[in-house]
């Protein structure tokens, strides 16, 4: 049976998300940015949590956990690499390594660049990417503790999936990284289309998340370097793509 999966904000920019198998009725909370809204939601949908898949250490993603393991007893799985920097961590897992939800199964990917411990959660059956801060709805997370070419090599891995893969990340900030994409791509109809679009969410109360992987390579930046447009704006034309990459995300820290 497919996945049931319900997003919703946590503290000011986190997104939370539950991801439950309908068949065992089990419940996992993709990281624990803050108890209070996961535990609305669970109230909600009439859901219990069984696990927190946690994509890596930083403290907007694990805040939560201590709460939610004593409320509910669940089974923390987290990153190899973050080990003794999780509390409440129960199992530890790593490239290649699966997890199961109930009957559900996520397949464990390495993905560091916005961090060393960082991984992301690919439920195959669903095609559902759970990226952390990996990548954002026209963004991608910041590089904070190995090179940037890091990260570029796994925003390529998630650009390889099929294009309708949904891709749920860990903070909403489309309107400030749609500011940045039309400045690096002004030019772009599709990107125009979706800045809009985020506009539009933001007046509704709602967000852009998931996104999937066809619309971000027709309008994420950071996931277009390699187009000619792209190497363009930083100047770099003929350059190869992570070069063009590394670049952009300087530029957008300090947009
Ligand atoms: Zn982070």
């Amino acid at each position: 049976m497919a996945a049931e999966i319900r997003v919703f904000r946590c503290l000011s920019d986190n997104i939370g998300a539950l991801v439950r198998d309908p068949a065992t009725g089990a419940c996992a909370a993709i990281d624990a940015p803050e108890e209070g809204p996961i535990v609305r939601a669970l109230e909600e949908a009439g859901w219990r949590l069984t696990n927190i898949l946690v994509t890596h250490r930083h403290a907007d993603h694990v805040g939560g956990i201590e709460g939610l393991k004593r409320r509910f007893g669940c089974r923390v799985v987290a990153p190899q690499k973050a080990e003794g920097q999780v509390p409440g961590a129960d199992v530890f897992v790593g490239e290649g390594d699966t997890v199961a939800v109930g009957d559900l199964s996520a397949q464990v990917w390495e993905t560091p660049g916005h961090c060393i411990d960082h991984v992301s959660y690919w439920f195959s059956a669903d095609r559902a990417l759970f990226a952390g801060d990996t990548i954002f709805t026209l963004g991608c997370g910041r590089v904070s503790e190995s090179p940037y070419e890091e990260l570029w090599r796994s925003l390529a891995r998630i650009a390889a999936l099929p294009g309708e893969a949904r891709v749920y990340s860990g903070h909403d900030y489309v309107l400030s990284n749609a500011r940045f994409a039309l400045a690096v791509e002004p030019d772009n109809a599709a990107l125009k289309d979706r800045a809009a679009e985020a506009e539009r969410a933001k007046e509704e109360g709602r967000f852009l998340i998931p996104s999937t992987i066809a619309q971000e390579k027709a309008t994420n930046p950071f996931l277009r370097a390699g187009e000619p447009a792209v190497a363009r704006a930083v100047k770099l034309e003929g350059a190869a793509p992570d070069q063009v990459f590394k670049a952009l995300r300087e530029w957008k820290n300090r947009f």
